[in-house]
């Protein structure tokens, strides 16, 4: 657009200046031929030959002047009058005896040489008849004083030059310019028009004059004549300056073309100019659109998928798909693609390390477990320990002493163990502690506690019991060992006794042990009373036991 409108002006400015240089040749012409007529009447009023002619010989000076006129046919007349105005020789004869003594030519001339603005023809106009394209006959007059050689004033020569040559001018000028939009119009001093549609009408206001004639040449296209109707002009103007001696006589020649016309061609250009840049325009908008989804496709696709990863069940998904496009887009693809490898590996590996440690870790909770256990029980018979017993014991005594339920203690011991090792042997004894072990844990109820203390001495706690169930317990268990004898391995049989004492847990007892050692005075009370007996602890009352509130009886 700005290349339009920058070309719109430049060539205004073209037009303008080629209308101003029209403008000046013709003002130019007019001015170089107004300057030759002047000097040819100048030098015939000053002829040195004619002198003798003015007044005496008419007739050779007749034949003289038709030749001047035949030389320049644009001479409509040439004629002397004497000093009282009295026409004596003219172009063929016109006029002569007549008198131009009130013609502002002749007045003038009488002092000076004298040209005389356009003017239609008074005096002429009959004898030289209507014209074919019916105008006015209008011409320009140019007078010279003729004086005698004494230089008396003689009369004035005047003559009339048809304004038909300068119509001729501009016809010229106007077949060489080849545009017939262009009009040359040429004015006179005040701005009313000598050469032009409306002769003798005012084109210019006397304001629109002043810069014209302050300039004497130029460009403006906002100058309108009084007659123009709404088309705009672009305007080249100049001023007639004369030439040498010839004074001129301020003509103003306006050359103009309309605006319309002439930036028609501009005007096509700049569409062209506006219609192939829109077109640039939208093949670049295309071709960027095309760029930019090219470039940005093969992104928003590796988007997309990174963004898949890890979601949904396959979270071990760790490949991109090989995206196309640019070498950029390419590169940024591969580097993506072997760093998710990267990932894949390392996480592979971090799964196998995770495993190995599950297994290790499964393996020493088992082993734990394996120790634990090897820990609290007692190797040879499978019973609990000591340590487990007691440990064990003192969760119960307090689980009975909160909720209730009474807790009795049985310590046991074979009779005359030492004797059954010193007959039969260590062995022998071995198998006789894991028989009773075994005797002791089947009679029990599989919630007591059944612990081997150390040699052929046992304890056990039995829970939710009083005294009488704990009695008979010890005393199954007597019973039981008592009835069968032992069958060992080489076929002999062996019988074995047991002496049991039994307590029950006391509100005082500090903690089980205080029952156990009731326990065992009452198996040491046992054996001293000869063995193979049950005894039962000196009788405190058995601990009250406490008592659960009852909740609140429903209405
Ligand atoms: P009492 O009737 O008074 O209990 O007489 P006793 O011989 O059983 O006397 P005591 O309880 O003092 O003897 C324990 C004996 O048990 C001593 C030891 O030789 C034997 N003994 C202790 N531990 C083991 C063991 O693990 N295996 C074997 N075979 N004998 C053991
Ligand atoms: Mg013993
Ligand atoms: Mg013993």
């Amino acid at each position: 657009m700005l290349a339009a409108w920058m070309g719109r002006n430049k060539s205004a400015e073209l037009i303008g200046a080629n209308m101003a240089a029209l403008a000046a040749s013709m003002t130019g012409r007019l001015d170089q031929n107004m300057f030759e007529r002047y000097r040819e009447i100048g030098i015939v009023a000053d002829m040195e030959i004619l002198r003798p002619h003015w007044l005496q010989n008419t007739e050779a000076l007749r034949i003289t002047l038709d030749r001047i006129q035949q030389s320049f046919p644009d001479y409509a007349w040439i004629g002397f009058a004497d000093r009282t105005g009295n026409v004596r020789a003219a172009t063929r004869g016109m006029l002569e005896g007549q008198s131009v003594e009130k013609r502002n030519w002749f007045a003038d001339a009488k002092g000076r040489p004298f040209v005389g603005d356009l003017h239609e023809a008074l005096l002429l106009a009959r004898l030289l008849g209507p014209r074919r394209d019916g105008e006015p006959f209008r011409f320009v007059d140019i007078a010279y004083p003729v004086h005698s050689r004494q230089g008396e004033l003689l009369g004035v020569l005047g003559a009339h030059l048809s304004w038909d040559w300068v119509s001729d001018l501009r016809s010229d000028l106007l077949a060489q310019q080849g545009d017939t939009s262009i009009e040359i119009l040429v004015l006179d001093q005040n701005g009313n028009v000598l050469l032009g549609p409306r002769f003798g009408q005012s084109a210019l206001a006397a304001e629109q004059v002043k810069p014209l004639m302050q300039s004497a040449r130029g460009f403006r296209n906002d100058l309108q004549t009084a007659f123009d109707t709404g088309s705009r002009w672009l305007t080249g103007y100049a001023v007639t300056a004369g030439h040498r001696d010839y004074p001129g006589l301020g003509w103003i020649v306006l050359a103009r073309q309309p605006q319309q016309q002439a930036l028609q061609p501009v005007n096509n250009l700049a569409i062209s100019i506006l219609a192939i840049g829109l077109l640039f325009v939208l093949i670049a908008i295309a071709l960027t659109w095309r760029l930019a989804g090219r470039m940005s496709n093969p992104l928003y696709r590796i988007a997309r998928e990174a963004a898949q990863i890890g979601q949904g069940g396959d979270a071990a998904a760790t490949t991109l798909p090989l995206v196309g496009g640019s070498r950029e887009i390419m590169h940024l693809s591969q580097t993506l693609r072997s760093l998710l490898r990267r990932i894949g590996t390392a996480q592979a590996q971090l799964a196998d390390v995770q495993a190995r440690h599950m297994d290790e870790s499964r393996r020493l909770t088992s082993d734990l477990a394996e120790w634990q256990q090897r820990a609290n029980t007692d190797a040879m018979t499978g019973l609990l320990n000591r340590r487990a017993f007691l440990d064990l014991a003192a969760q119960q005594v307090a689980f009975s002493r909160r909720y209730g339920g009474g807790l009795c203690a049985v310590v046991a011991d074979i009779d005359h163990f030492k004797s059954v090792n010193d007959t039969h042997g260590h062995a022998t004894g071995d198998t006789a502690i894991k028989a009773v072990a075994e005797l002791l844990k089947r009679s029990a109820r599989e919630s007591d506690l059944v612990a081997r203390f150390g040699g052929e001495e046992f304890v056990v706690l039995l829970m939710a019991s009083d005294l009488d169930a704990t009695a008979a317990y010890a005393e199954r268990v007597r019973a039981a060992l008592a009835a069968d004898a032992l069958i060992l391995p080489d076929g002999q049989t062996l019988w074995l006794t047991i002496s049991l004492g039994c307590a029950a847990l006391l509100t005082q007892d500090k903690d089980v042990q205080d029952t156990i050692d009731r326990a065992d005075g009452a198996l040491y009370a046992a054996k001293s009373a000869g063995r193979n007996r049950v005894m039962l602890a000196a009788t405190a009352d058995p601990a009250p036991r406490p008592t659960i509130t009852p909740s609140a009886p429903e209405p």
